[in-house]
């Protein structure tokens, strides 16, 4: 085991190889409060990667309900009681020193997946990361629990759904979860596999599974905390999410040459998803890049944060927790940024306001913004402080400097011609 530094955690800690970084990262913010539970992300996943024979089960891209939905079944719950089991009452955060951009949730106290299979990897090389093979069953049902709320118990068992209209928090509540690959920093997934088939790629960190090298052993399907590495009966190989490499590298008809958005991320219908590359320092931390959006919303606004950061593989995909679930939820879910995180996202000042509307408004990744005010149009009070909105305009741009999208914080107005493509 080696000793790297995973700045979710605030603190190094042992993986089994040693520290090595891309030189751009790809990365995503996902904004719960958006998603409607389309699947739209999900089809358009499956119709461009996994339609063949023995990848029926394979959705590299899924939207499970939360609290109850999982695909496969409860993979979350089943990862932290096993980590509980490891280490009883003994998985938590320190949540002080957050100001320190090293550590900007605290320190977790508790033990990572590697941490917690250290002994009996170095007794017996069993898997270097704790983890289980989900059962077939498991990987049946992709959106088990569609829809189902956790509340009060009303009559007949049911779960009321009048209760509980309290703002911020509702005592009803369900979301929808976005999940694929977090082409994890320290993934697990490649720590597991004895064939070194699975690599993670110097000049954008995507993690990919060599289809010659893989045996099918499914050391990954077992370790990966997220479950997104699935074993394909027909090839007798594993498979995961490609990021959608060829558009990322600009390689898609569409793309000019320019690196584009991953399938999943341009279909998105709730305008939920922001994908990009963001720089890394030395020591795997991120770049200072201030006014690239994904840099802006988990280092500077701190809005979005990592999925599940204690399970150490340090994920790259982000999210802006859902505002009206249940606190200690969210807190297990995304560590204990989730206060400043809704309080920031309910009130959002100008700046946070203004890179919210970059969501979706191009499908080209995004490396810069750039604002210009506007003037005052609203002004209003939200839980005892004053918000104004103001009609700023917003302008990204691409790697080169070129301008790719333009808009502004009210929604323009387009008045079409009266003669037009679809006149009769
Ligand atoms: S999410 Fe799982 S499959 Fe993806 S890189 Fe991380 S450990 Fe590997
Ligand atoms: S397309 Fe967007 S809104 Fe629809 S389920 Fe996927 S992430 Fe949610």
């Amino acid at each position: 085991m080696s000793k790297v530094y995973n700045w979710q955690l605030g603190r190094e800690m042992e993986y089994p190889h040693d520290a090595a970084y891309p030189q751009e990262q790809f990365a995503f913010v996902f904004n719960l409060n958006r998603c409607i539970g389309c699947q739209t992300c999900t089809m358009a996943c499956k119709s461009t990667w996994t339609f063949s024979k023995g990848q029926e089960h394979m959705w590299w891209n899924n939207v499970e309900t939360k609290p109850y939905g999982g695909y496969p079944h409860h993979w979350d719950v089943k990862l932290l009681d096993l980590l509980e089991k490891a280490n009883p009452e003994g998985q938590i955060w320190d949540a002080g020193g957050k100001k320190d951009v090293r550590k900007p949730y605290g320190t977790f106290e508790g033990q990572t997946i590697f941490e917690a299979a250290k002994k009996s990897f170095q007794a017996n090389g069993s898997n270097p990361a704790l983890g289980y093979l989900p059962t077939d069953e498991e990987w049946s049902a992709p959106n088990i629990f569609e829809d189902s709320p956790r509340g009060p118990k009303g009559v007949k068992g049911q779960v009321t759904h009048t209760d509980g209209v309290d703002l911020p928090e509702h005592k009803t509540w369900f979301f929808y979860l976005a999940r694929i690959c977090n082409h994890c920093s320290y993934p697990a997934c490649l720590a597991a596999c004895p064939r070194n088939a699975i690599y993670k790629r110097p000049e954008d960190g995507i993690v990919l599974i060599d289809q010659e090298r893989c045996r099918g052993y499914r050391k990954c399907v077992e370790a990966c905390p997220y479950k997104k590495s699935i074993y394909r009966p027909t090839t007798r190989t594993s498979e995961k999410c490609i990021a959608c490499y060829p558009r990322v590298e600009g390689k898609d008809p569409d793309s000019h040459g320019q690196p584009m958005e991953t399938r999943c991320m341009a279909a998105c219908i709730g305008q939920i998803r922001m994908q990009g590359l963001v720089r890394l320092a030395a020591d795997g931390t991120w770049a200072a890049d201030r006014y690239n959006p994904l840099y802006y919303l988990i280092h500077v606004a701190k809005v979005a944060l990592p999925l599940y950061p204690q399970f150490g593989t340090e994920p790259n995909g982000f999210y802006i927790p859902p505002r009206w679930v249940n606190r200690g939820y969210l807190k297990q879910m995304f560590g204990p940024g989730v206060d400043a995180a809704i309080e920031k996202y309910m009130a959002p000042d100008r700046e946070l306001l203004a890179v919210l509307n970059l969501f979706r408004k191009t499908d080209q990744i995004i490396f810069k913004y750039e604002i210009k005010e506007g003037p005052k149009v609203f002004e209003n009070e939200i839980r005892g402080k004053k918000f104004e909105m103001f009609n700023d305009t917003i302008i990204g741009y691409g790697r080169n400097g070129q301008e790719l999208v333009r808009t502004t914080v009210e929604e323009p107005l387009h008045e079409r011609p009266s003669q037009h493509a679809n006149s009769i």
